[in-house]
């Protein structure tokens, strides 16, 4: 499954965050590789449409989709030469599918910075310049393959494209951006470097961590949001992260609320992570579950249905699908069906954001 690597300075509160996220989880026991995993956490993907379903279904219980979080340990100034953990750390990165950066806002005279003072612009670059000078490198090396490759094979167009792109690819991180937030723009068809596996292709998000009033103030959350745009950025407090994932669930709303907070961060940043990975849910329900299930955007229906089990998308026949606010406009499948909102999909259509399915297949 896809995954997001954490990654930060040190001292950032990168491992307070991760704990939080690994024991906040109540889906520790149908996942049990989160506990075996010390590295990985599987965070569970908020959605209020799965309690309705539940009450449309009279579902037992709910199963929501899942993110899952890979804590990646010793990035410092230096790691792409070899410094810290250095390569190591570089070769967990290229094992993600997206990267999440922590960045600390928070002051705090008992935790000592690495470069003396917090500055989150300094720090982003840090990191950045980091990924960029590793993906430099794997180009040099690949450069000089393709070039041989290219002129090898003059006819082949495929040959020529793909050194046009890593040529083009190199003057992106040259002038010190990732391909992540160039490459477009520069016309860099990412898509021929993809066996190169390039760290900075991947999409990025962002979590400041400092304190919530300080994050009340929108002037300051606009500039932070403003030194990572168009990555998403997510604003937390990881102590408070912490504590809100020793609580049961009702002592973290109550707690959330007294602080004029409607979800915890690790809520937001499961599903902006899910949404950074090019992910989307479809639905299904019954008696014994409401259950999200996580397909990539753009998927089709036998694609979706292989997802539940390999058989559905083998011997997949059709899919009923029924969009989410239909139904529950309807008020339960049969009134939707009657108002003839309820349609039969074939094999080519693609999958919809909230859609509720029941697949029919061979067996
Ligand atoms: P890491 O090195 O990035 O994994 O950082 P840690 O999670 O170990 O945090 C380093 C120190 O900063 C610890 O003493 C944390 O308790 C503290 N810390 C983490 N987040 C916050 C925060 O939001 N506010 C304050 N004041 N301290 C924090």
């Amino acid at each position: 499954s896809l995954s997001i690597g954490i990654v930060g300075l040190p001292n950032v509160g990168k491992s307070t965050l991760f704990n939080a996220l690994t024991k906040n989880d109540a889906l520790a026991a149908n996942y049990p590789f989160a506990t075996i995993e010390p590295n990985i956490g599987v965070v569970g993907v908020p959605d209020p449409r799965l309690d309705t379903l539940a009450e449309i279904f009279g579902s037992a219980r709910t199963v929501p989709a899942t993110v899952t979080f890979v804590d990646i340990a010793g990035i410092v100034r230096g790691a792409s030469e070899g410094e810290g953990l250095g390569n190591q750390f570089l070769a967990h990165i290229r094992e993600t599918d997206a990267i999440c950066q922590v960045i600390r806002v928070f002051e705090d005279p008992d935790v000592t910075h690495v470069d003396g003072v917090v500055d989150a612009a300094r720090d982003i670059e840090t990191i950045n310049t980091e990924l960029i000078l590793a993906d430099l490198q794997t180009l040099d090396k690949a450069l000089t393959r393709l070039a041989r490759e290219a002129r090898a094979n003059a006819k082949d167009k495929e040959k020529q494209e793909t050194l046009a792109a890593a040529e083009k690819a190199r003057t992106v991180l040259d002038s010190g951006k990732t391909l992540f937030s160039g490459a477009a723009e520069a016309g860099v068809d990412v898509g021929l470097l993809r066996e190169l596996n390039l760290l900075t292709t991947k999409p990025f998000l962002y979590v400041f961590n400092g304190n919530l009033e300080a994050f009340a103030d929108e002037a300051f959350r606009a500039k932070l949001s403003g030194l990572v745009a168009p990555a998403e950025a997510i604003f937390l407090d990881a102590k408070l992260e912490a504590e809100l994932s020793e609580l049961d669930e009702d002592e973290a709303a109550e707690l959330l609320e007294s602080m004029g907070q409607t979800e915890s961060g690790l809520a937001q940043l499961a599903r902006v992570g899910f949404d950074t990975l090019g992910l989307q849910t479809f639905l299904t329900a019954g008696p014994k579950e409401a259950r999200a299930w996580t397909i990539r955007k753009g998927a089709t229906a036998p694609e979706a249905a292989g997802v539940i089990h390999s058989d559905f998308q083998r011997g997949f026949i059709k899919a009923e699908v029924v969009s989410f606010d239909d139904l529950v406009a309807a008020g339960s499948l049969q009134e939707a069906r009657a108002a003839g909102k309820v349609r039969m999909e074939g094999k080519d259509y693609v999958m919809a954001d909230g859609d509720v399915v029941e697949f029919r297949f061979n067996v």
